[in-house]
C-alpha cells in the first residue's frame, strides 16, 4: 500500500473554498512578488500541508504524508496537550518576563533539574539563533575573548553574530573564527588535535579565543554521530586555552537520540553553555540557553536582558506541556527503540543499494550518506535530490544535508512507530533503486 491515501477529513475543502485561486503555480507566483528571493522551498513539486496530526501532515488535496523529517513537531504534530496548555494560558494571561510569573519559573526549576551540573541558570528566548548569539555573548564576556571554533559545515543561525559562525551558509566567516573538521572526518589528526590547530592559528594572528561551539549531533556536517570520544579532549583543549564549551543541542536535544535526553550526553561533557530550541515548543517559538552561574554573574553584571517574546506564559505553558508530553508517552525510550529498528533497515537498505555509502545517526536522527554509482552523469547532490523527491512523491517527507548535500536526513516526530519505520524503509527502498537508475542516464 502506498504511504498516500485519501485523508478521510480534507482540510483541503476548506482551504480551497477560502482561497479558490489557489493553485500551486498562483502560491508559487505570490510568494515570490510579496515574499522575495531569499526563501527556498523543498521539493521539485512543492508541498502544501493544510493540517498536521502526530506524525502525519495532510496536503490542500487531503493526500497525506508521512513525515520523517520534522524535529520541530517532536511530540507529533498538534499534539492536543500542547494546544489545550498553549489555548488555556493565551486565555488567561500572556504578557513577558517584566512582570513576576511563576510559569517560567516553573519550568527553568524542571528543565534546569533535567541537565547535568547543578549550577546552571536559564535565559530563555523565541528562536535557537537568538539562544546561540546570547551564548556567544556571555562567553566573550566571561572569557574576554572574541575567538570561537565552529565544525565545518557548522549552522547555528540566523543573526549577524551566528551566521558568522556558520560556514554552511557559505557567507563569508568573522575573522575571529575558525573552523575544525567534525568528528570522524578530517584525516589523521583527531577532532581535539584541530582544535589545538585552530587555537595555534587564533593565537598567531592576535585572535584571543572565547568559546568551542558544536552541534552535537553534527548536523549539517553530514550528521556526525560517531564517534563518541572526540569531544571531551577538544573541551579540554579549549578550556586550557581559556575558552568555554559551548553545547548546541537545538538539534540534538530534548530525546531525539534516543538514550540520554541531550546530545552532549554521549560524549561525556558537561557543557559550560547549552543552547536549546526546535523541539523545546513543538512549534511554539520557545528557545533558551543555560549558562553555568559563573558565567552568567559576569555576563549579568554589565548587561541587562529583556527579550518582548521570550519566556512568555504561553511559550512557558506550551515547554511544561513538551516535558509533560515527553515524560508520559516516554517518547525517549521511543527513540531509542524505534531508532534501533529505523537505523536496521538502513543498514539493510546499504546492503542492497551501492548508492548508499555509510549510515550514520542514533536514536530517531539518521544521516545516510550516499556516494555517486559507477558511472553516474549526474552530480551527488542531484541524485540525492531526486531520492528526497521521489520520497516525497511516494509520501515520505525526508530532506538532504551535509558539505555536498549528499547525506539524506531523516529525523522524525518523536511518537514514530515501528509500522512507520516499516512504510520509509520500503519507499526509500524504491526512491533509491530510482534515483541509481536516473544516475546512469
Ligand atoms: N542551531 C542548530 C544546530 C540548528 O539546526 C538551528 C536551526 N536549524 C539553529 C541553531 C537555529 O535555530 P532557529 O532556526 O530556531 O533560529
Amino acid at each position: 500500500m502506498s504511504v498516500i491515501e485519501a485523508c478521510g477529513n480534507p482540510a483541503s475543502a476548506t482551504e480551497a473554498k477560502t482561497h479558490p485561486a489557489a493553485t500551486t503555480a498562483a502560491i508559487l507566483a505570490r510568494r515570490a512578488h510579496l515574499l522575495g528571493p531569499a526563501y527556498r522551498l523543498f521539493y521539485e513539486r512543492p508541498l502544501h500541508p493544510v493540517r498536521g496530526e502526530g506524525v502525519w501532515l495532510y496536503d490542500d488535496e487531503g493526500r497525506r504524508y508521512l513525515d520523517a523529517y520534522n524535529n520541530v513537531a517532536a511530540v507529533g504534530h498538534c499534539h492536543p496537550r500542547v494546544v489545550e496548555a498553549i489555548a488555556r494560558q493565551a486565555a488567561q494571561l500572556n504578557t513577558h518576563t517584566r512582570y513576576l510569573h511563576t510559569g517560567i519559573l516553573d519550568y527553568a526549576e524542571r528543565l534546569l533539574a533535567l541537565l547535568p551540573a547543578a549550577d546552571y541558570q536559564l535565559m530563555l528566548t523565541c528562536t535557537g539563533s537568538e539562544a546561540n548569539d546570547l551564548a556567544l555573548r556571555a562567553a566573550r564576556a566571561f572569557t574576554g575573548g572574541t575567538g570561537v571554533i565552529v565544525t565545518e559545515c557548522a549552522y547555528h543561525g540566523v543573526t549577524s553574530a551566528v551566521a558568522e559562525v556558520s560556514p554552511s551558509l557559505g557567507m563569508a566567516l568573522g575573522p575571529m573564527v575558525r573552523t575544525v573538521p567534525a568528528p570522524g572526518t578530517g584525516g589523521p589528526l583527531s577532532f581535539a588535535q584541530h582544535v589545538q590547530a585552530a587555537l595555534d592559528d587564533m593565537r598567531a594572528h592576535g585572535v584571543r579565543p572565547a568559546a568551542l561551539l558544536v552541534d552535537t549531533i553534527f548536523s549539517s556536517d553530514g550528521v556526525r554521530s560517531h564517534p563518541c570520544d572526540a569531544l571531551a579532549p577538544a573541551a579540554d583543549v579549549i578550556r586550557r586555552a581559556g575558552g568555554v564549551l559551548i553545547a548546541d543541542e537545538v538539534q540534538a536535544g530534548f530525546w531525539r537520540l534516543g538514550e540520554r535526553m541531550w546530545g552532549f550526553e554521549r560524549h561525556g561533557v558537561v557543557p559550560d553553555i547549552i543552547t536549546m530550541g526546535k523541539p523545546m515548543g513543538n512549534g511554539h517559538p520557545v528557545a533558551g540557553v543555560a549558562l553555568r552561574a559563573e558565567i552568567i554573574a559576569s555576563f549579568g553584571a554589565s548587561v541587562r536582558y529583556f527579550n518582548t517574546f521570550g519566556g512568555n506564559p504561553v511559550s512557558c505553558a506550551a515547554a511544561a506541556a513538551v516535558l509533560d508530553v515527553l515524560e508520559d508517552e516516554k517518547l525517549g525510550e521511543n527513540a531509542y527503540y524505534v531508532g534501533e529498528h529505523l537505523h536496521a533497515g538502513l543498514r539493510w537498505l546499504a546492503q542492497r543499494h551501492a548508492l548508499i555509502a555509510e549510515v550514520r545517526g542514533t536514536g530517531l536522527f539518521a544521516g545516510v550518506e550516499l556516494g555517486a554509482p559507477a558511472g553516474a552523469a549526474q552530480p551527488l547532490a542531484q541524485i540525492a535530490a531526486n531520492v528526497v523527491n521521489g520520497m516525497r512523491e511516494a509520501g515520505v517527507l525526508i530532506s538532504a544535508t551535509g558539505v555536498q548535500g549528499n547525506v539524506l536526513k531523516i529525523r522524525p516526530p518523536l511518537p514514530f512507530s515501528g509500522e512507520h519505520a516499516d512504510l520509509l524503509i520500503e519507499a526509500l527502498d524504491d526512491a533509491l533503486a530510482f534515483a541509481t537508475a536516473r544516475a546512469r542516464l
